[in-house]
């Protein structure tokens, strides 16, 4: 496994989405690029460290399930993730992403950052003064997380990491109340909750309906049957 720099990562996003018609800059739907990809997806809770799951069948079909207790703009950032490990990953395993910052999943994090939240896109979202001045504003911060849909900490790192904000000024952020400071603005407050439970996209084998229908499964049993899926064992 290749330890990726944030300029391998960004060029990684970059390729991903000129391949798939996608610009440079435009935000993504999370929903909509995973019908287009035809990733059979579910969103269901999870235990509070598990963000999501994924596993490509040897016939090439793609799994992936999502936590339906984070919130909106954190499971964007799971999606684009698991992207990472269906699309790149060198030894791809099912397992559950708990958002480790070592190895692969640090790589799938840094893809999922430069993904989301495209350089060519939120630069120009910040005015000269801010970046002359070396402070962002609030009222930025607040546009960029909703145009690209992410949670405000996805936002935060990601300045930090193109240089544009300090270690300080991202906990002197991470103090201010999303929710709050999104409403005071007037921003719609569903990014920053929970939901989708039970959602699904595409169609899914009989195995994991009736995984799903089952109602609560363990999270063993799914990797189980991700292990199941991916070694192609009775496999619909
Ligand atoms: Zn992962």
């Amino acid at each position: 496994m290749k330890k990726l720099t944030i300029l391998e990562a960004e060029s990684l996003a970059g390729k991903f989405r000129s391949e798939r018609g996608l610009s440079q800059y435009e935000p993504i739907n999370a929903k909509t690029l995973l019908r287009r990809l035809n990733i059979t997806t579910m969103y269901r809770p999870l235990s509070g460290n598990s963000y999501g799951i994924s596993c490509r069948s040897k016939s090439g079909k793609m799994f992936m399930m999502v936590n339906s207790n984070s919130t909106r703009g954190r499971q964007h950032f799971t999606i684009a993730h698991e992207l990472y490990h269906l699309f790149y990953d060198e030894n791809p395993s099912p397992h559950m992403c708990q958002g480790l910052a070592t190895g692969e999943e640090k790589n799938a994090n840094m893809f999922a950052s430069a993904l989301l939240l495209p350089r060519d896109g939120i630069l120009p979202m910040i005015d000269k003064d801010e970046i002359i001045h070396r402070k962002i504003k609030l009222a930025t911060i607040l546009r960029m997380e909703q145009m690209y849909q992410v949670s405000r900490t996805n936002l935060l790192l990601r300045l930090k990491a193109l240089g544009l904000m300090t270690e300080r000024q991202v906990k002197d952020f991470q103090a201010v109340q999303v929710k709050s400071s999104a409403r005071e603005y007037g921003y719609d407050q569903s990014l920053y909750e929970a939901g989708n439970e039970g959602v699904v996209i595409g169609d899914f084998g009989e195995k994991a309906r009736l995984l799903y229908e089952s109602g609560k499964i363990s999270e063993g049993h799914y990797i189980e049957l991700l292990n199941m899926i991916t070694n192609g064992q009775k496999e619909n």
